[in-house]
């Protein structure tokens, strides 16, 4: 019988618990957006690293993320029709197309992602943390809504540490050019004890996913933290971070992700759960979005497992310590965007992937390098190189898109990824028979 509509199956995708709630709580963020006409609400429009979600929380103000709805329209579909309509408009071809993606998709009428139409904002609230796009972009959208705009100025960690004058000088502009901003706009009193309650809930929900992202050390690892962590970060990176619901969500992933592992299971993929784990990768980059599908197969069907990622760091550096603090709610905000990845340095970067390497006993690096995020991309291949040259271990290197499907060649991806396990591949064989004849030797 010859496959017609009707009768082609359409393969479903496979998604835990986890991923089912996530793709909830998103979809109720957007009607939340969606119905401001409604209620009134204000919304206040915010970048991902060095977010302060605890402070927009204090005064009833709902965030919207510029990045998510790019991301979002990338998954979806939508962002090549989108940055057509901005390069048409004299956007230029290099320009970051998380900035193109979002111009033209206000320029054509700004429906979001659940296909109701998103609100102007009230406020800008950008924290600047060493990607100078998120500044220009800001810029554009300034000059569109005619808002009150806040630049958090956040010193770059050019000398691989943040000192007393660096942190005070953020606390200040918090103090006086932020909260005030955020006071006029919303005409809700700053809180003190309120934004602790929300420091406290963000430190409970940064334990269990630090406990989940950390589960890749095992081996098999039980989760994919670049795709899969996708999924996981997006609450906590998103609108959630400081609230009930995001508690309830990371607890319930911490059990399943320890469902896993005490069951030996590897991540769960679209198709189903992985089968053997042959090899183990870190990754440095963001991923495609258009594609995501199909890159995320290249991967789990050849069974490689990615342990850890510096993506699935890119809202919030956890795993080395940080926690948003009570105690001193404000310098702690101050701390957390002085911590971010796009704010450190390259030693700081390489040093990371180096212990990733090691702690997650991983096979090597990959980098997926973004034509068009200048702040991931700078200094990749030096990154490469170094982190080879430290750890042993084989990397390489491919180049694709965050939301542009003219910047995704499957065939091109797809060879250099195998060319990169053969070559993993060679390693082990050369380092079993070096091993052999050590052996051979001492015997
Ligand atoms: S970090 Fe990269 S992807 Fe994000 S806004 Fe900056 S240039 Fe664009």
């Amino acid at each position: 019988m010859t496959p017609t509509a009707q009768t082609a199956v359409v393969k479903e995708v496979a998604k835990d618990r986890s991923m089912l709630l996530q793709k909830e709580m998103m979809g109720n963020h957007y009607d939340r957006l969606a119905d401001v006409p409604n209620s009134r609400a204000k919304v206040v429009s915010t970048f991902v690293p060095g977010n302060l979600n605890e402070l927009i929380l204090c005064f009833d103000l709902l965030n919207n993320l510029p990045e998510q709805n790019a991301i979002q329209a990338g998954m979806r579909k939508k962002s090549g029709g989108y940055i057509m309509e901005a390069e048409k408009n004299g956007h230029s071809e290099d320009v970051c197309t998380y900035v193109k993606s979002d111009l033209g998709m206000i320029m054509r009428g700004n429906e979001g992602p659940s296909g109701k139409l998103l609100p102007d904002p009230d406020m800008l609230l950008l924290s600047y943390t060493g990607c100078f796009t998120f500044m220009k972009w800001f810029e554009l959208l300034r000059e569109r809504y005619k808002c009150p705009t806040a630049m958090l100025h956040i010193p770059y960690e050019g000398d691989g540490k943040i000192t007393d004058n660096m942190r005070e000088y953020v606390v200040k502009q918090i103090n006086n050019e932020v909260i005030p901003m955020l006071e006029r706009v919303s005409g809700v009193k700053f809180d003190i004890d309120r934004l602790r309650q929300y420091m406290r809930l963000s430190a409970k929900a940064e334990d269990d996913l630090v406990w989940v992202l950390q589960t890749g050390k095992n081996k098999p690892a039980p989760i994919d933290a670049y795709f899969g962590a996708i999924y996981y970060i997006g609450p906590i990176f998103g609108a959630y971070r400081g609230t009930e619901a995001a508690c309830d969500f990371y607890k319930a992933l911490r059990v399943e992700i320890g469902e896993r592992l005490a069951a030996g299971k590897g991540p769960i993929t679209p198709d189903g759960d992985m089968g053997e784990e042959k090899y183990r990768l870190v990754v440095e980059g963001p991923p495609n979005y258009t594609h995501f599908r199909d890159f995320w197969k290249m991967f789990h069907g050849e069974g490689a497992v990615i342990v850890a990622s510096t993506y699935s760091k890119v809202g919030g550096v956890y795993d080395d310590g940080f926690r948003h603090e009570p105690d001193n709610p404000i310098e702690s905000l101050a701390e957390y965007c002085l911590t971010c990845y796009t704010n450190r340095n390259l030693p700081q970067r390489i040093e990371m992937i180096e212990n990733y390497i090691n702690d997650y006993q991983a096979d090597g690096l990959l980098i997926n390098s973004i034509k068009s995020c200048n702040s991931f991309s700078a200094g990749q291949l030096l990154i490469m190189r170094e982190v080879e040259r430290r750890t042993g271990k084989p990397a390489a290197f491919i180049e694709t898109d965050l939301v542009d499907p003219r910047y995704f060649s499957p065939a091109n991806v797809k060879n250099r990824l195998e060319s990169y396990f053969q070559m993993i591949d060679q390693k082990r064989a050369s380092a079993g028979a070096a091993g052999q004849k050590n052996a051979g030797v001492a015997a």
